[in-house]
């Protein structure tokens, strides 16, 4: 086993070594971490959901009368009813005919695409994809085609080159989480239906965020019920735990019947279906946190650019602060640490070699005057460390 200590020895000496803190508080602008408290700016709770008193109340609720666990996976005995009621709220919500929760985004992406893709087909994927699709694409066996970054001139070339036989799918995240940015899902879309392939798309950080009323990328490129396979996530923006494949009835039963990470876990908690419900019906009717959000979004975006950071191609509530060196990720973190702030530096392998940065993640409920002390403190930090 002396493998083990020499692979932490090589990560500790590279600075990528990991380690988990225990949190103490809900999930909010304020939290307490390792017993200190900070202003939380890497939380994917956006919308300040997983803390909202109401679908903490619904949540409760269903764990009083439904129990802690669902005892089982979905088809044997685990598909407590409150199912039903999330993935019909899911696919009205996402303008789809049909939905189906997993347990997780990870679960639904990985399970998916292995579902759909085999080794006689191509898999068309951009180069900045979340690693659950990379994992799915990898488990499927397909022929994996990555694509630059969000460059749909190329994925053209890419996708008219291609000879082979079997199936083609092309998948995207919306927005990618370690950049913040947004791919051209417009063209995409074109791309897809011009040369025969199936698209999914990962709304994972996208969904009741992207769009008019938050419904998410279909929304703001005003492709409804044009993705093929249209993944979200309930563990985000959502504020629960679990992911979600939005599409045709066929896709659903399809999947119920062949994805293993759907058939063989067990089903989530009632507490996370009836909070995943809760969350969405709140979106649908109150649109005055989505828009703090964006205000929010605004403030710090500018006075991060102003201050002369480096904020790469950010469009979205994910701001990376691009720092490039880990070491001077390290330091940065640090300096924020120190000062109250707790925002992660996001190193390889998550993010190519060279590319480290911070990453913030603004949510809804952040106030004015954190907002202010944030910008504060970046503006002394860039003497402080140097950068
Ligand atoms: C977080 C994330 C996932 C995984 O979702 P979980 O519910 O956390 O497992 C999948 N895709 C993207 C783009 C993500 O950011």
């Amino acid at each position: 086993m002396d493998f083990i200590d020499e692979e932490l020895k090589r990560l500790k000496d590279k600075n990528l070594y990991r380690v988990l803190r225990p949190v103490s508080t809900p999930q909010d602008h304020r939290i307490k971490i390792a017993g200190k408290s900070f202003i939380l700016l890497s939380s994917n709770n956006y919308l300040g959901l997983a803390n909202h008193k109401l679908i903490k109340k619904k949540s409760a609720e269903a764990l009083i009368k439904y129990g802690t666990g669902a005892g089982a996976s979905r088809l044997i005995s685990g598909n407590i009813e409150l199912y039903d009621e999330l993935e019909k709220t899911i696919s009205r919500f996402k303008r789809t005919e049909s939905a189906l929760v997993f347990s997780s985004g990870y679960a639904a992406n990985v399970g998916t695409i292995s579902a759909l893709a085999s080794e006689k087909d191509t898999i068309f994927s951009d180069e900045l994809n979340h690693a659950s699709i990379i994992d799915g694409c990898r488990l499927s066996g397909a022929d994996i085609k990555v694509y630059p970054h969000s460059n749909a001139d190329k994925l053209e070339w890419m996708v008219k080159k291609y000879r082979g036989r079997g199936k083609k799918f092309i998948i995207t995240d919306s927005i990618f989480s370690m950049d913040g940015d947004i791919a051209p899902l417009g063209e995409i879309k074109n791309i897809a239906s011009k040369h025969g392939c199936i698209l999914f798309v990962d709304d994972a950080h996208a969904t009741g965020v992207l769009g008019k009323t938050g419904r998410g990328s279909s929304e703001l490129f005003r492709i409804d019920g044009r993705i093929d396979i249209y993944m979200g996530t309930l563990s985000k923006a959502l504020g629960s735990a679990g992911g979600f494949i939005c599409g045709k009835k066929e896709l659903i039963d399809f999947l119920i019947n062949k994805s293993r990470s759907f058939i063989y876990s067990t089903g989530l908690p009632p507490s996370a279906l009836a909070a995943g419900t809760a969350a969405i019906e709140l979106i649908e009717k109150d649109r005055s946190l989505r828009d703090k959000l964006l205000k929010n979004v605004e403030i710090l975006k500018a006075g991060l650019d102003s201050l002369g950071y480096d904020t790469m191609k950010s469009e979205t509530q994910i701001i990376p602060v691009l720092m490039k060196s880990e070491e001077l990720a390290i330091r940065a973190f640090n300096f924020l640490y120190e000062n109250g702030i707790f925002v992660p530096a996001i190193r390889p392998p998550t993010v190519p070699p060279n590319m480290s940065r911070l990453r913030i993640t603004v949510m809804a409920t952040h106030t004015m005057k954190e907002m202010e002390f944030v910008l504060d403190v970046f503006s002394k930090m860039r003497r402080a460390i140097r950068i």
